[in-house]
């Protein structure tokens, strides 16, 4: 469970993104995974991982 920030020059976020995704990401607001600003660090943009792997580290669900 790998993420990845990375920070585009002309943006003002930053983009935390998960690493080896089933679908990649773009270091973009508009990436496919509608990211989210994060609750306490305003400039920082969290993508959402297709494979869920939030829920995991959450621990709203468990590995089976
Ligand atoms: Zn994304």
């Amino acid at each position: 469970m790998k993420w990845v920030t990375f920070q585009r020059i002309e943006d003002a976020h930053f983009h935390v993104m998960p690493l080896d995704d089933l679908r990649g990401h773009f270091p973009h607001d508009d990436c496919w995974c509608c990211p989210s600003e994060d609750e306490e660090t305003p400039n920082v943009m969290v993508h959402h991982a297709m494979d869920a792997r939030e829920a995991f580290e959450s621990g709203e669900r468990l590995p089976s």
